[in-house]
C-alpha cells in the first residue's frame, strides 16, 4: 500500500566521501561547486557532493598521466598489483553491510539485493581480475625467415571510464578491475544521481596500497565533466555504459579529438521467448524477474516477452497475478522487491510510455500508475497483446513495464525478435534441445540465456550487437580492452 513508502527507514550509514578523488586526494571542485545527490525514495538532498567539470578533468588526467608516465602501477610486478586488488577486495568484503547500505539510499535498489547480490559481486569480479594480473603475457611468433619474433602485451595509457546510475558499483568493478589489472591508470566519471558508492571504495583501494593517481574519481554531469573526458588528448582509451544516444555522442567525441578506441555499452530491448514446451510457472517467474529486476532499469532487461500462442493466456493470467503480487516500497524494509526509479526524469519518461501503452490498442493488465505519493515508485505494469509497431515494443522504457507479444512458430519469432536496433541479450525458454539449439543461434545477441536469465559470472563475457554496443565486458575479452599489442622483430644471427 502507499502508506508503506510514506515513512522511510533512517539508512544504517553515513555519508563520509563527497569530495573529488585526484591524485590520492579527496579535493573540493576547481569551481567551488556543488551538486546534490538525492534519495529517490524521498525526493531529499542526501548530501551536496563537489561537480567536477573539464578544469577538474584536466587535473584528473595530468595525475593519471603522472601516474602512469611514472609509475609505480604500470612498472610494478604484476604480482604486487594483484595483491592490492586482492587486499582490496578483502576490505570492501569487510564493508559489505554500509556499503550495500550506501548504494541503496543513493539508488533505491533492494537492500538485501545490494548486501546479498551487488557488493558479493563487486568482490568477486576483483577477485578475478587480481587473479588475471600476472597471467597477462604476450606470444612469440615462427615468423618466415631468421627472425625473433615476440609480442609484449602492454597497458594502453591512462583509461577515461564513464559510467551509469543503475549498478553504480558493478560498472565500477567491470570498468575498473581489468583497466588495473594490466597496469593501466584511470579517470572515472559517475554517474550524476549516483556518486557516493564508488568514492567510498576509493578510499579503501588506497588503504590497500594502491598508489596516488592510479585510479581519479571525478563526480559531474555529462556534458561538462563526461564529454571533457571523452575528448581529452591525452586520455589513451574510453570505456562507456550508458544509453545509445550518449554512446553516440562520446564515440564522436572521442574520434573528433585523438580518435582513442572506444568500447560501449549501451541500450537493449532484449526478447524473451518462451516455448509451447516450457515449464510455465517457471518461465513465469523467469520473465518477470528478466524485466521487473533493479526496478526494470537494466540494458538487458528481458523487455519483450514473446509467449508461444498455446500457453498465451495461461501465461498473461499467472504474469499478471505475479505482478501484483509484487511488493513495492521502501528498499531497506525487509521482503520489499521493487524501490523508487532512480530520479524524476526516468520516473516521468516512464509514465509517458505507459501512457502511451494505454492510449494503443495493448491491453493494460495490471499497474499503469505512480506507487504511493512520494519518491518515484511505480506500480508493477503488464500489457498484453502488444505489437511491433508501438512505441512500448521499440523503445528501451527502462522501468517495471512488462510487454507481451503473441507468436505462432520459431522461425517467425526469430525475426520479429531481432527486428530492433538492438542486440544486446535474449531469454530462451524450452525443454526441447533442438529448439534452443536454432534460437540461440538464430538471435542477433550478445548473450543468450537459456532457461535462465540475468546470469552474471565474472568470467562471461557481456555485450552488444548492433546499436547496443562495441566490445565485450568481463571475462578474458574484456582484458584486449585495455592492452596495447606491440610487435618486437629481431633478427637471428646463427639460425
Ligand atoms: P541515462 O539517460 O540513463 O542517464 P546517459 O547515457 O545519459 O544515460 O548517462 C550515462 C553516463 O553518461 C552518465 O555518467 C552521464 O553523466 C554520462 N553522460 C551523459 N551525457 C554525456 C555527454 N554528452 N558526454 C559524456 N558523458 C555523458
Amino acid at each position: 500500500t502507499a502508506a508503506a513508502v510514506e515513512e522511510v527507514t533512517t539508512p544504517p550509514v553515513q555519508v563520509s566521501f563527497t569530495k573529488l578523488l585526484i591524485n590520492g586526494q579527496f579535493v573540493d571542485s576547481a569551481s567551488g561547486k556543488t551538486f546534490p545527490t538525492l534519495d529517490p525514495r524521498t525526493e531529499e538532498v542526501i548530501a551536496n557532493v563537489a561537480e567536477g567539470d573539464a578544469e577538474d578533468i584536466n587535473r584528473a588526467v595530468a595525475a593519471a598521466r603522472k601516474a602512469f608516465d611514472e609509475g609505480p602501477w604500470p612498472k610494478m610486478s604484476a604480482y604486487e598489483r594483484s595483491k592490492i586488488m586482492f587486499k582490496f577486495a578483502d576490505l570492501v568484503e569487510k564493508h559489505n553491510d554500509e556499503l550495500a547500505a550506501l548504494e541503496t539510499w543513493d539508488n533505491g535498489k533492494p537492500y538485501l539485493q545490494a548486501a546479498q547480490a551487488e557488493v558479493p559481486s563487486f568482490v568477486r569480479l576483483f577477485r578475478y581480475y587480481a587473479g588475471w594480473a600476472d597471467k597477462i603475457h604476450g606470444l612469440t611468433v615462427p615468423a618466415d625467415g631468421p627472425h625473433h619474433v615476440q609480442t609484449l602485451h602492454e597497458p594502453i595509457g591512462v583509461a577515461g571510464q564513464i559510467i551509469p546510475w543503475n549498478f553504480p558499483l558493478l560498472m565500477f568493478a567491470w570498468k575498473v578491475g581489468p583497466a588495473l589489472a594490466c597496469g593501466n591508470t584511470i579517470v572515472l566519471k559517475t554517474a550524476e544521481q549516483t556518486p557516493l558508492t564508488a568514492l567510498y571504495v576509493a578510499n579503501l583501494f588506497h588503504e590497500a596500497g594502491l598508489p596516488p593517481g592510479v585510479l581519479n574519481i571525478v563526480s559531474g554531469f555529462g556534458p561538462t565533466a563526461g564529454a571533457a573526458l571523452a575528448s581529452h588528448m591525452d586520455v589513451d582509451k574510453l570505456a562507456f555504459t550508458g544509453s545509445t544516444e550518449t554512446g553516440k555522442t562520446v564515440l564522436e567525441l572521442a574520434a573528433k579529438s585523438n580518435l582513442k578506441p572506444v568500447t560501449l555499452e549501451l541500450g537493449g530491448k532484449s526478447p524473451f521467448i518462451i516455448c509451447e514446451d516450457a515449464d510455465i510457472d517457471h518461465a513465469v517467474e523467469l520473465a518477470h524477474f528478466a524485466l521487473f529486476f533493479n526496478q526494470g532499469q537494466c540494458c538487458c532487461a528481458g523487455s519483450r516477452t514473446y509467449v508461444h500462442e498455446r500457453v498465451y493466456d495461461e501465461f498473461i493470467e499467472k504474469a499478471k497475478t505475479r505482478a501484483m503480487r509484487r511488493v513495492v516500497g521502501d528498499p531497506f524494509k525487509k521482503g520489499v522487491e521493487q524501490g523508487p526509479q532512480i530520479d524524476s526524469e526516468q520516473f516521468q519518461k516512464i509514465l509517458r510510455y505507459i501512457r502511451s501503452g494505454r492510449d494503443s490498442s495493448a491491453t493494460l493488465e495490471c499497474g499503469g500508475d505512480r506507487f504511493g505519493s512520494k519518491g518515484y515508485f511505480i506500480q508493477p505494469t503488464v500489457f498484453s497483446n502488444v505489437k511491433e509497431d508501438m512505441l512500448i515494443a521499440q523503445d528501451e522504457i527502462f522501468g517495471p513495464v512488462q510487454c507481451v507479444f503473441k507468436f505462432k512458430d520459431i522461425g517467425e519469432v526469430i525475426k520479429r525478435a531481432n527486428n530492433t536496433r538492438y542486440g544486446l541479450a535474449a531469454g530462451v525458454f524450452t525443454k526441447n534441445i533442438d529448439t534452443a539449439n536454432t534460437l540461440t543461434r538464430g538471435l542477433r545477441a550478445g548473450t543468450v540465456w537459456v532457461n535462465c536469465y540475468d546470469v552474471f559470472d565474472a568470467g562471461i563475457p557481456f555485450g552488444g550487437y548492433k546499436m547496443s554496443g562495441m566490445g565485450r565486458e568481463k571475462g578474458i575479452y574484456s582484458l584486449s580492452n585495455y592492452l596495447q599489442v606491440k610487435a618486437v622483430v629481431t633478427p637471428l644471427k646463427n639460425p
